[in-house]
């Protein structure tokens, strides 16, 4: 069996403490708590980045080809649409449709994505 380490400073933790300790003292404790918290910034940050960029492409495509025309979904993979960024789902003209910022959008099994802009 491996010897378990601070997740912090690496030291290895004394076979003596209590198996569900993770840090050797309270300061990597702290440090550690400080560098998840830092993580947890950074990954909100993309992901609140990625959401504007998504928003905007369907603002981009919306004012090109509006609700009523299916827009081969090849054209926004070209500018990077991220189609997993997703909060819920909703229902427009009793289809599941995606909401994202002031848009919605669903890509159909054909490979054509609508577009609808939320009130
Ligand atoms: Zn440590």
């Amino acid at each position: 069996m491996a010897k378990r380490r601070c997740l912090f400073c690496n030291v290895a933790l004394d076979w003596n403490d209590h198996g569900n300790r993770n840090y050797c003292n309270e300061e990597c404790y702290d440090a550690g708590k400080k560098l998840r918290n830092i993580k947890k910034y950074r990954d909100n940050k993309a992901e609140q980045e990625g959401f504007q960029k998504v928003d905007l492409i369907l603002k981009r495509f919306y004012e090109l080809y509006g609700s009523d025309r299916c827009i081969p979904a090849i054209l926004l993979d070209e500018v990077e649409m991220a189609w997993l960024i997703r909060k819920n789902e909703i229902i427009i003209n009793g289809r599941p449709a995606i909401p994202v910022g002031l848009y919605a959008y669903n890509l159909y099994n054909n490979a054509t994505v609508q577009i609808w802009k939320l009130q």
